[in-house]
């Protein structure tokens, strides 16, 4: 059967096909089912795109302060009205459980609501001067067209948090989503078009051909900034493009966090917090614990607290009822779990749930995994060092802080870091030696659209949300005047 190719690719207001009318399909992680086509973009749709961005520029970048906060307000008050229908249909193309989705849409808005009013404080400073006749003032001005290029774990959040602060700038963007989530995209964009963006502001390129359409972004000397959201290995290759016009950069990239409970920390508590933010989004998400350490006093009554909570968790399909664990992204996330745990089981960890495929729902099981708990985790191992973005928890014992903090601090990543501790100076010396950009202390939540997400080391450049959300797409100009 053919189908017309699908209007996804939105240059200058306008929806279209693909230049040479490719397209391809958008299916339920869950099932496999097909749930919609996409236009996939080439060469010439992102050229299209860029000029589209770089003729909205001068009228984007002249509205006043006041006018691009109306818009994104209008977009926030948008959103949350759509909040239903934008989950259902992030539930049907990623898979999370419809209550994360209803979430991660109101994380989503937050980002519009908090550019919106941040817009207003974009000011200069005045600097004196040593000559009598001079004075010093700073404008901060909008960088240009911006590359957006984002993940599919959070198909809307992780563009409201660039296309906002963008937008709030003054900047015009163009926005390649992940392959496996365009849908969330467009319906993002139009979102954003019905608020009143203007033509040309905000484009969308839908496509599977990332690396062509990835190469025209960043070759252009019209595209001033990159931000992008994703793996590591990806970020590091874009960024080193990005060199070559010397873009602006900004990278959010993987993580392998570190989850540290001291001998004081109630171990439930601490267990608890494990299992929320281990499981959350299914374990895809870059702030998720990749290494569990807990003192040794407290060891066996932290595994058993995570163990009854593991056993509680409903995994299904993310639109019924109850279902707090949803599938994987695809069959290879799912291969990639089988490979940790079989790594681990070799080396000596000891599987206390879990670490195996499931069949949930009727459904096939090519893309569920049983929420996992490894206990006896040692560094050999390759979930100690390698990012597993799923369902398993790996639990190790310590016996000494400057142990754990080396040990916690000995990976190439530097994202987020849980402490778990009801001592005051162990909490401020340990989060003073932590190599990390976002430490979550007796808390799992270090996020928000007010405070500034990002990391350090492997794990990327640049800060989204907060004060410094915003600085990414402003350039600072200094103006000198002889009175
Ligand atoms: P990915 O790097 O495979 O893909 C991310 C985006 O890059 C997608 O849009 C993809 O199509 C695009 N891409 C891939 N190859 C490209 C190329 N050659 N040129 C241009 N674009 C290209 O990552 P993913 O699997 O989609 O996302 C998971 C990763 O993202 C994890 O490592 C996770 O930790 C990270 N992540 C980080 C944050 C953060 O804020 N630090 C947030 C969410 C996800």
């Amino acid at each position: 059967m053919t189908q017309e190719p699908k209007r996804t690719i939105y240059i200058d207001g306008q929806w279209r096909a693909a230049a040479d009318g490719a397209s391809f399909v958008v299916t339920d992680p869950a099932t496999g089912e097909v749930i919609g086509q996409a236009a996939d973009g080439g060469r010439a749709d992102t050229e299209a795109a860029i000029a589209a961005a770089d003729r909205a520029l001068p009228a984007w970048s002249g509205t006043t302060a006041y006018q691009r906060a109306a818009v994104l307000a209008k977009a926030d008050a948008l959103m949350r009205e759509r909040r239903k229908e934008l989950a259902a249909l992030m539930t049907r193309e990623q898979g999370k459980p419809l209550k994360a989705s209803m979430n991660e849409v109101a994380y989503a808005a937050d980002f519009l609501a908090w550019f919106a009013e941040e817009a207003k404080r974009i000011g200069g400073v005045t600097i004196p001067s040593a000559r009598a006749d001079q004075r010093f003032v700073t404008m901060r001005q909008p960088v240009g067209v911006v590359a957006a290029i984002t993940p599919w774990n959070y198909p809307i959040s992780m563009l409201t948090r660039k296309l906002a602060p963008a937008i709030a700038a003054g900047c015009t963007s163009v926005l390649k989503p992940a392959d496996q989530t365009p849908l969330c995209a467009v319906a993002t964009v139009q979102l954003l078009a019905d608020a009143g963006l203007p033509d040309g502001v905000v484009n969308l390129v839908t496509t599977t051909r990332a690396a062509e359409v990835g190469d025209v972004l960043l070759e252009s000397p019209v595209v001033r900034k990159l931000t992008f959201t994703g793996s590591t290995a990806v970020g590091k290759m874009l960024a080193a493009k990005a060199g070559a016009t010397l873009k602006r950069v900004s990278v959010e990239l993987g993580g392998h966090a570190p989850f540290i409970v001291f001998p004081d920390a109630d171990p439930v508590r601490a267990a608890k917090g494990a299992a929320l933010v281990k499981f959350l989004n299914t374990g895809q998400a870059c702030i998720s614990p990749n290494r569990i350490y807990v003192h040794r006093s407290i060891y066996d009554a932290f595994v058993a607290t995570l163990d009854q909570r593991i056993a509680a968790l409903r995994v299904g399909k993310g639109d019924h009822e109850g279902v707090s664990i949803g599938p994987l992204i695809d069959e290879r996330a799912v291969g990639k779990m089988e490979a940790q745990v079989h790594d681990a089981r070799a080396k000596g960890a000891r599987v206390v749930a879990g670490g195996e495929r499931m069949q949930v729902d009727g459904l096939d099981g090519t893309t569920f995994y049983a929420p996992t708990l490894l206990a006896d985790v040692t560094p050999d191992m390759l979930i100690s060092t390698e990012e597993t973005f799923g369902p398993i928890a790996a639990v190790t014992p310590f016996d000494d802080e400057d142990e754990v903090v080396a040990k916690a601090n000995d990976t190439e990543y530097g994202l987020a870091a849980y402490v778990y501790t009801n001592d005051l100076s162990t909490a401020i010396r340990v989060t003073e030696k932590l190599r990390f950009g976002m430490v979550g202390v007796n808390d799992i939540n270090p996020t928000s659209a007010a405070a500034p997400f990002g990391g350090v080391k492997a794990s990327g450049l640049g800060r989204e949300g907060g004060f410094e959300g915003i600085d990414e797409y402003l350039d600072t100009k200094l103006v000198g005047i002889s009175i």
